[in-house]
């Protein structure tokens, strides 16, 4: 008896970036803010563009987001990382 696999329509393949599958996995605890995008910067380092309300408290840098990205790095498996967090209030 053969065993048919999915042929791909219902499962999502994981993205081989890790910024792309940090990104995916991204959601803000306090806004539930979306992710706009990733853009590599001419250094090869990649920024994760993520579209905070305009009120949330994490974009004004009065409550910090690492939370957020660890969960997501749980939750897209991965297991190590050197991520920088840059919030809204904070240059
Ligand atoms: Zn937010």
């Amino acid at each position: 008896m053969s065993r048919l696999r999915g042929v791909g329509r219902s499962r999502t393949r994981k993205p081989a970036n890790v910024s792309k599958r940090l990104a995916r996995s991204y959601v803000c605890g306090h806004c539930r803010s979306e992710v706009r995008g990733v853009r590599r910067d001419e250094h090869g380092i990649d920024h994760i563009d993520i579209a905070h309300d305009a009120e949330c408290p994490v974009l004004r840098g009065a409550v910090p987001d690492e939370g957020d990205v660890y969960r997501a790095a749980a939750r897209a498996g991965i297991s190590a990382m050197d991520v920088r967090v840059r919030d809204g209030g904070a240059e």
